[in-house]
């Protein structure tokens, strides 16, 4: 049961949590695809697009299972892509995976009511992040995007050196944070990395799921829109 005294710690995860990762890349690739003039070149850029978020998942998918590298999965999600579109150019592949992750982080949506709930809470709790993603990416899109004075630690899995779901991690935040299980909370979209990962230490935990994502997992609470958490923190 979700009891709010019991908590002194509220850990987040960040992309399609707090950060509209879906949103931001969205806009990320369509600046993309219009630089490089991908309608003259002959492919359209919506298809490209959706394209490029069923392989991205995939190679995040083998990423997390530790079968590729970050290299490989930054550079094979647009190689495969643009194969499908008949470009077989791994330098362009290359230069538009560096823009992308260039031009990502600076993209600024967040979820409706972050920041409302973020003030909330701030007094009440300490908060922090625990991420998948890369230290100095994930850095930089929290501070653009105006959630850095809000956290007292941001644990992302490249300095933690492990991911969600995997035990690890949420020791090593645990160890950063002082904080102990009983006291905490976590609040995240992924039903395979958070809230598998929360259950896996025995944490509190509550499912954001905007989408309203038909599943069949047991979870303690699962909200669709961010500020519900306010009657339960
Ligand atoms: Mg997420």
């Amino acid at each position: 049961m979700i009891e709010a005294g019991k908590y002194r710690h509220v850990f987040f995860d960040l992309d399609e949590t707090l950060w509209d990762f879906r949103r931001n890349s969205m806009e990320t690739l369509r600046d993309l695809l219009a630089t490089h003039e991908f309608q003259k070149r002959g492919i359209p850029p919506e298809p490209f697009i959706q394209r490029y978020h069923h392989h991205n998942e995939q190679y995040w998918t083998l990423y997390r299972q530790g079968t590729i590298s970050r290299q490989e999965l930054r550079t094979a999600r647009w190689t495969t892509t643009l194969k499908e579109f008949n470009v077989h150019d791994d330098e362009f592949a290359n230069h538009l995976s560096e823009e992308y992750l260039r031009i990502l982080p600076t993209k600024k949506n967040l979820f409706s009511e972050t920041i409302e709930l973020l003030q909330y809470l701030k007094p009440r709790y300490k908060l922090h992040i625990i991420t998948n993603g890369f230290e100095e990416v994930q850095l930089r899109k929290i501070e653009t995007s105006g959630l850095a004075s809000y956290f007292t630690h941001i644990i992302t899995s490249e300095r933690a050196g492990s991911q969600k779901p995997r035990r690890e991690i949420f020791l090593y935040a645990f160890d950063i944070t002082g904080a102990s299980v009983r006291e905490s909370i976590f609040i995240g979209d992924s039903l395979e990395a958070d809230i598998t990962g929360a259950k896996g230490v025995g944490m509190d935990h509550v499912l954001f799921n905007p989408e309203r994502m038909p599943h069949a997992a047991e979870v303690m609470l699962e909200i669709h829109e961010l500020k519900e958490l306010r009657a339960y923190l």
